[in-house]
């Protein structure tokens, strides 16, 4: 009887361990991928798609461009996994069984319990979303006037929230759209925990592209129509009037995750994985955002493409060793950089390259940065799928 290995999740920490163990994986195991979608995405891009839905035909990846045809695909949502009898549990009850079990399911948006949050806001964790946002600000540009703007609040000024209002404003520009939007940010400032000179750089190209940044109170409250900021006891709170609203401030792990019977965090319920991505199961790995990957003491890995895209790779050698009974690798988050892009333009920070080292700017914008943010998403799509892909997809990127 064949080994049986399953992976779990076809973001990035999914596809990567599947390229890897279709790799290292001997003639005596069997590969099945498990994903709720038949494609990969390239989910660090898809806030282009608010500016443009067409996007989606370069970042969504069909899954058998990605796999090869010796690995089985089975297309299902995981709702649970029976540690002991070694049994993935799918949507609708049908069942995969494993020997080695590898759960790369990604992150949800978390919502921190704000009253009427998840009720009235977007989110952005998948192509149905960014199409909704788009549909949303088109209808609400047209029913406004230059008078009467459509008022589009994006929270949180992470990555996504980042990324994302400098989409609506190229989408505003293009347009020629009436619509004010406005970014906030409980933190101090944006892009929180980051350096004070690449969160300047990143503000100064907001501002510029007539983003009004709101930073330093929570949003308290949300309604049909209305954002409610900070406000306590004896001080109501700022009111903002909107049209669309986008919630990216903050992920938690997916909603079945706390069934699994697998160390986890009780608030994300993500789970504990070790320098390894072995969990409290030693058949079960876990990498990517699902994960809390431990890196020394009190520290773990950062929910990034980055990361996991990395992770991947080391986390699918592992699966194979384990079944060789090898000793499993231990992997270390080095980071190499951040490239953002603000729409058209883009801001890198603390870049490597290879040969040249670090490069001697510490943040940058210009086309070398909008390079840079071109070339990482079309080195993936190559590194999954093929150069041609990588190189029709590079104008949408
Ligand atoms: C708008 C946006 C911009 C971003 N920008 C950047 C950036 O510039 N740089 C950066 O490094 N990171 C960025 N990120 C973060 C990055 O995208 C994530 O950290 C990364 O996608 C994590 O990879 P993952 O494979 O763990 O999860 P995902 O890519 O989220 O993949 C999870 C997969 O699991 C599937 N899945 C989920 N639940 C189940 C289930 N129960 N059963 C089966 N399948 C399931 C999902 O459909 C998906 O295919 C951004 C994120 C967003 C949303």
């Amino acid at each position: 009887m064949s080994t049986q290995v399953v992976v779990l999740g076809s973001g990035y920490a999914g596809a990567g361990a599947v390229k890897r163990l279709e790799k290292e994986l001997g003639h005596d195991a069997e590969l099945t991928w498990v994903a709720e979608n038949d494609y990969h995405l390239v989910l660090h891009e898809v806030h282009r798609c608010i500016r443009d839905p067409s996007v989606e035909s370069s970042i969504a990846i069909p899954i058998d461009d990605v796999k090869s045809a010796s690995t089985t695909f089975v297309k299902g949502r995981a709702t649970d996994v029976d540690v002991d009898e070694r049994v993935v549990e799918l949507e609708g009850g049908d069942t995969v069984d494993y020997d080695y079990l590898l759960v790369a399911i990604g992150s949800s948006t978390a919502f921190f319990g704000i009253d009427g949050l998840e009720e009235f806001a977007h989110q952005l964790k998948g192509l149905d979303d960014a199409r909704e946002i788009h549909q949303d600000i088109k209808q609400a540009a047209t029913d406004a006037s230059r008078d009467d703007p459509a008022q589009v609040v994006i929270g949180g000024a992470g990555l996504s929230g980042i990324q994302s209002a400098a989409e609506v404003a190229e989408y505003r520009d293009l347009n020629r759209a009436p619509i004010d939007i406005k970014l906030v940010e409980g933190m101090d400032e944006i892009f929180p925990g980051n350096d004070p000179e690449l969160q300047g750089a990143l503000r100064r190209r907001l501002e510029e592209l007539d983003i009004d940044i709101l930073t330093g109170d929570f949003i308290s409250k949300v309604d049909e129509e209305t954002v409610f900021i900070g406000g306590g006891e004896d001080e109501a709170p700022e009111e903002l009037a909107y049209d669309v609203l986008v919630w990216t401030g903050g992920i938690t792990g997916q909603p079945e995750a706390s069934d699994l019977e697998l160390e986890q965090d009780e608030r994300s319920h993500r789970f504990f994985a070790e320098e390894d991505f072995q969990t409290s199961d030693e058949r079960v790995f876990a990498v990517g955002d699902c994960a809390l990957v431990e890196q020394g003491p009190d520290n773990v890995a950062p929910p990034t493409a980055q990361a996991a895209w990395d992770a991947a790779d080391v986390a699918g050698a592992n699966v194979a060793r384990a079944i060789d009974g090898q000793p499993l690798e231990r992997w270390s988050f080095t980071d190499k950089g951040t490239v953002i892009s603000i729409g058209e333009d883009a801001v890198a920070h603390n870049v490597k390259f290879p040969v040249v080292g670090e490069f001697p700017v510490n943040v940058f914008g210009g086309p070398l940065a909008k390079m840079l943010k071109k070339g990482i998403a079309a080195n993936w799509i190559a590194d999954v799928t093929g150069v041609g892909r990588a190189a029709s997809a590079w104008n949408d990127l």
